[in-house]
């Protein structure tokens, strides 16, 4: 059964200013209802105009998606009402969008794939509701105005992703891409909100709204496709309906088919002229984009085709990235960066821009220099990362190797002072069972003895250099 999913993406654009008003968008750690004015409250009698930063930001979005965008497009009423909606209607635009068919390439389940965008148009966010009491059932609800009129774009895909994680990928591709032009931050709380269409080839299509984070598409997706399945193989039928991702408990619920049945009586904006961009999107000069920086990390800096996806797949990542090629190996940097750095931060649930570039090239440089085991190097990095989150600073990779005694033992070329050698006469004087179940040919001894040195100098060692001073010890060439 081939899985069909297309997505609507909402993101707020990250403009200074609201969308028709002056008003500071700015409002995340401030009181409820303190960034609003006469327009974005909807009183009688107030008039919008239009923020061109945010009409700018929307055509690099429309430009960098490859879409076709008409000279002019108009701004719609839709109308329902809400709670959070003050005016009883929502500024967007409707049959005649912003921008249309355009596409994003992805990397896709079976190799690179092209994801076609239907439209791209801008519209105004509503407020927000403050459930008290549980989102289930809450006692009481507030509402809070500062969000009303933050500028939106809703990018809307055709039905060409063929599973939760296409979905997911495509995603991460977008989020890239938004913030590679400088219009989004995806940091910001509830900046991105997603609705998805999902069906079974086949069967009516069922569409999941509110998703809220990034990781949530792809578990509301599997979810819904497993329901889906199962009930077809219950033998029952899948009802075109509405429902509700609970982020939660990692289901979706069915919401009342009542609130499916909207009629939304659209009809153009009379207080908005049309929006004339003729000649202005050939004008935009867009930044380097995912897919180009990928291709010169791997052109300048030697990456791999995986660590270049991986480390250009987010901005803050490619751009502490290169600081830190720039004082080290930079193909060794590529796997520190991408394979270390990024597990353990993920593990720890801490953003990138938390670690200092230049603390980070200290520890690659160590590994570089050969002054510490890789395994010794982790460690380092657990207790800088550790500190990093308790006081938000930490000491220095080389202290902490000091502090610690982490130094690495080589194999010292002279005798007598080589405590790699040492270590591992000692091992063989304290085990004599092993030293001889080796000369009898038992290569598993060796093993043995491999641990019992890098125990003695406590993971300072490289267990081939172990080896080599154990195998030269043995064989009597003393
Ligand atoms: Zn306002
Ligand atoms: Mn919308």
């Amino acid at each position: 059964m081939n899985v069909i999913v297309g997505l609507e993406i909402h993101c707020q654009l990250d403009t200074k200013t609201k969308l028709f008003c002056g008003c500071s968008t700015d409002y995340r750690d401030d009181e409820p209802n303190t960034h609003v004015c006469p327009v974005c409250l909807g009183l009688p009698g107030s008039l919008p105009v239009i923020n061109r930063k945010a009409v700018e930001y929307a055509l690099r979005v429309a430009k960098a998606l490859h879409c076709t965008v008409p000279e002019e497009s108009v701004f719609a009423r839709k109308n329902y009402f809400y709670p959070d909606l003050d005016k009883g209607f929502q500024i967007t635009q409707y049959d005649r969008p912003l921008a249309v068919s355009g596409y994003l390439d992805i990397e896709g389940d079976e190799g690179e794939k092209r994801v076609r965008i239907t439209r791209v148009h801008m519209e105004e966010d509503p407020g927000r509701l403050v459930h008290k009491g549980g989102m289930d059932r809450p006692r009481y609800s507030l509402v809070d105005y500062n969000r009303a009129g933050i500028p939106l774009i809703e990018i809307v895909t055709e039905p060409d992703l063929r599973s939760p994680k296409e979905a997911r990928r495509f995603l991460n591709k977008l989020r890239a891409t938004l913030e590679y032009l400088g219009v989004f931050d995806s940091e910001k709380e509830g900046s991105l909100r997603v609705d998805a269409n999902v069906s079974l080839e086949g069967s009516e299509r069922v569409e999941i709204k509110n998703i809220t984070s990034y990781k949530g598409v792809e578990k509301a997706l599997t979810f819904e496709v497993t329901r889906q399945k199962n009930a077809l193989r219950r033998g029952q039928k899948i009802v075109r309906e509405t429902r509700h991702f609970v982020e939660a408990r990692g289901v979706t619920t069915s919401a009342r088919s009542k609130e499916m049945e909207q009629d939304y009586r659209y009809f153009p904006e009379p207080d908005l002229p049309p929006v004339r961009v003729a000649g202005w999107v050939d004008g935009i000069v867009l930044p380097e984009l995912p897919d180009a920086r990928r291709q010169r990390f791997m052109a300048q800096y030697g990456c791999s085709l995986i660590h270049a996806r991986t480390l250009t797949g987010d901005l803050r990542l490619a751009d502490f990235y290169e600081k830190v090629a720039a004082g080290t190996d930079p193909v060794l940097a590529a796997t520190w960066v991408a394979d270390t750095l990024l597990g353990e931060l993920n593990y720890r649930d801490m953003p990138v821009a938390a670690v200092p570039s230049d603390t980070f090239a200290e520890l690659v440089a160590l590994v570089q220099e050969k002054s510490v085991t890789d395994r010794n190097a982790v460690e380092v990095l657990r207790i800088l990362l550790d500190q990093i989150k308790e006081k938000g600073s930490c000491e220095g990779p080389r202290a902490c190797v000091e502090r610690l005694g982490l130094r690495i033992i080589g194999t010292g070329a002279r005798e007598g002072d080589d405590p790699l050698a040492s270590a591992a006469r000692e091992a063989i004087a304290e085990n004599p069972r092993a030293v001889e179940d080796y000369r009898a040919g038992r290569k598993e001894a060796l093993n043995f003895l491999v641990g019992q040195v890098m125990k003695k100098t406590r993971g300072c060692a490289k267990p081939s250099d172990v080896n080599a001073v154990l195998i030269r010890l043995l064989s009597g060439e003393e």
